[in-house]
């Protein structure tokens, strides 16, 4: 089995979950979860796709994202927010530090406005 823990992200924004996969033992409910594979100098290796965000108004980073699923993001959930760089909650809103409101806090998650922020980094396609 492959643990889900222990990756850290590398300089192209994706997390190596595992280098060494026996062929014959794919764990795959990791793919149900947005992990893809990839296969690279005769190992498997499990990609985390994870997305950095940033303030359309200034283009400072907001928070890197772990995303599941396909399409654009309407939703963060907190849990799956791995780095912070600028994010302010403030009256029910989350905004960046230069004051552009870039979702509404829904408890859990953040509602998005996709016109406040964009985003850069992998995504499944599965
Ligand atoms: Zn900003």
């Amino acid at each position: 089995m492959v643990g889900r823990k222990g990756f850290c992200a590398s300089k192209n924004e994706v997390a190596q979950v595992s280098t060494q996969v026996p062929s014959l033992s794919f764990p795959l409910p990791l793919l149900d979860q947005g992990f893809s594979l990839l296969a690279a100098e005769g190992k498997i290796i499990y990609i985390q796709p994870m997305l950095t965000l940033k303030c359309s108004a200034c283009r400072r980073k907001l928070w890197k994202y772990y995303k599941i699923g396909q399409g654009e993001v309407h939703r963060c959930h907190k849990d799956r927010i791995k780095k912070v760089w600028n994010m302010e909650e403030r009256g029910g809103k989350v905004y960046c530090s230069c004051g552009n409101a870039v979702g509404i806090d829904r408890g859990s998650y953040y509602t998005m406005d996709k016109k406040a922020f964009t985003y850069k980094g992998t995504k499944t396609n599965s």
